[in-house]
């Protein structure tokens, strides 16, 4: 008897386009268009139980569904006569860590206006939209009145302000990895110090949410813990010498190297524990978790914590800057509302600037024909001021491509140990070997700029990365190498 072999062929779903992915936004955000489900298209199924709604006495709660950036969301709307008074989250496909933090913003939105016809979240308008369509929904099947919602749906325009002028001992402008840590760090030195943070979008984390599975750390303590000795104690020098071909400054580098076992124990402080340690310095939270997700989560709590105002919503527009000391910042927030915040000490942690193509043409070029993986808050707001205030800025050229991210996602993919790339006439194009740029621009050279990223078991095993992707239906998968290639042929592509 002959012997079925079981190849469980893995194949990202629409598969690897190049991307720059510095530190900044993403692109996405406006490039794909979810299906639209209108208030109007769901008028049909909703009308055998709109004359038992109008009837009803006392809060009645709908099952609503809308459409994101993953497909189907479904919410619980309840009203009350005519008032919206409550909003429950169901099942969905958005991205956790963007819809844990946008949620509470558009429910609270849609709950003080009372209609969904509110302004979106920035970095979460695909999921806005959804719970928008969905609460129009469920108004339809209430027998309320309510627009038409679509990715345009706006609030109330607003009129421009001027207010007075804030005060604070330090101002972070950005609230990703870099801002929070400063904001915190300095509140932790000093518990009297009136720390604000601005964030221009609505909300925080930047970057620093999305893929960071795993952080860079040496001396830490679990890999004391795992016994990897190769990494611990006096290993600073392998560190250094490791990192020093990565771009990175000897400065840099070296403070990284000295300090990560710090790091390590700041974090533990506020309950972020990097207990999984692989290949030599990556860690994750868990074997299953990404690091970003949780210091993230764990920075956020413990700012509020600490008493950080956080004003998100708030973009830093300019430096103010007096006799060539800069004392505050200019801001304009999505009330449309301009004022100063004057500050003793102003930090800028506004991230890269992948987001801006004119930005990489003139300080990357050639990195401006990619798509990017970074979140689209990333656009370099203060390269000019920088500039116009004729302050250093160095390495602006150092761009960091990971060259396989997901369409039409944002998800960075590959990594895993086994991995072959084929265009769409099925070949294979370049060595898997080759990266960055050279890379970036092979697959952009191929048809439609876009490729697929071939692994088998081996490979699903070999990386958490990869078998999170197929659990999220990112990938398709089969038994036999043809079998996923059928499965993506039929999938359905947003356009
Ligand atoms: C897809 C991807 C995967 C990554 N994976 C890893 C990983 O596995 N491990 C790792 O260590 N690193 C990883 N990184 C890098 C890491 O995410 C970044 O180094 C980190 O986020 C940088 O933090 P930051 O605070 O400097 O910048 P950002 O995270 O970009 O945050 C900057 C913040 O400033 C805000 N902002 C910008 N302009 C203004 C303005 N004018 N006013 C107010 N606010 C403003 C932005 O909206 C943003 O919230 C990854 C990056 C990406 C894009």
């Amino acid at each position: 008897m002959r012997k079925a072999r079981l190849w469980n062929v893995f194949m990202a779903s629409a598969s690897a386009i190049s991307l720059a992915a510095c530190s900044g936004p993403g692109t996405n955000e406006t490039t794909t268009t979810p299906e639209t489900t209108t208030a109007a298209e769901t008028t049909t199924a909703a009308a055998e139980t709109t004359e038992e709604a109008k009837e009803a006495e006392g809060p009645v709660t709908y099952d609503a569904k809308g459409s994101g950036y993953g497909g189907e969301l479904n919410l619980k709307v309840t009203i009350d006569g005519d008032t919206i008074t409550d909003l429950e989250l169901g099942e969905h496909h958005e991205t956790n860590v963007v819809m844990d933090r946008a949620f509470p913003v558009i429910r609270q939105r849609i709950l003080d206006s009372n209609t969904p016809v509110v302004d979106s979240v920035t970095a979460a308008t695909f999921s806005s939209y959804a719970v928008k369509a969905a609460v129009a929904d469920a108004m339809t099947q209430a027998g309320l009145e309510v627009e038409d919602i679509t990715m345009a749906t706006a609030g109330p325009a607003k009129e421009a302000k001027t207010l007075d002028d804030v005060t604070a001992d330090i101002v972070v402008v950005g609230g990703g990895p870099s801002g929070l840590a400063a904001a915190i760090t300095a509140k932790q030195t000093n518990k009297d110090l009136n720390v604000i943070v601005i964030e221009k979008m609505d909300i925080l984390s930047g970057n620093g949410k999305f893929d960071m599975n795993f952080y860079d750390l040496i001396n830490s303590q679990a890999q004391k813990e795992a016994g990897n000795e190769k990494w611990t104690v006096d290993q600073v020098e392998n560190f250094i010498e490791a990192k020093s071909t990565a771009g990175d400054s000897e400065e840099r580098v070296k403070v990284w190297a000295e300090q990560e076992n710090v790091l390590d124990a700041w974090l533990r402080d506020m309950g972020v524990n990097l207990d999984y340690n692989y290949g030599a310095m990556n860690h994750m939270a868990k074997e299953d978790q990404y690091a970003g997700e949780v210091i993230q989560a764990g920075m956020e709590e413990c700012a509020k914590d600490l008493g950080i105002e956080i004003r998100t919503g708030t973009k830093g527009v300019d430096l103010i800057m007096e006799e060539g000391r800069c004392v505050g910042v200019n801001v304009e927030n999505n009330a449309k509302e301009s004022y100063a915040i004057k500050a003793q000490h102003t930090i800028i942690a506004t991230g890269g600037f992948c987001s801006s193509k004119e930005l990489l043409k003139e300080y990357a070029p050639g990195y401006e024909v990619f798509n990017t993986s970074n979140q689209m808050g990333t656009t370099g707001d203060f390269v000019k001021v920088f500039e116009e205030n004729g302050f250093k800025m160095e390495h602006m050229d150092n761009v960091r491509l990971f060259p396989n991210i997901i369409v039409p996602r944002r998800d960075l993919t590959g990594g895993a140990d086994l991995s072959i790339l084929v265009n769409k006439e099925g070949s294979r194009f370049i060595s898997e070997n080759a990266g960055g740029l050279e890379l970036g621009n092979a697959i952009q050279a191929q048809t439609d700029g876009a490729v697929f990223s071939i692994t088998d078991k081996t490979g699903y095993d070999s990386f958490y990365r990869i078998r999170k992707h197929v659990g999220l239906g990112y990938y398709s998968q089969g038994e036999t190498l043809d079998q996923p290639g059928r499965g993506i042929g039929h999938r359905r592509r947003r356009s």
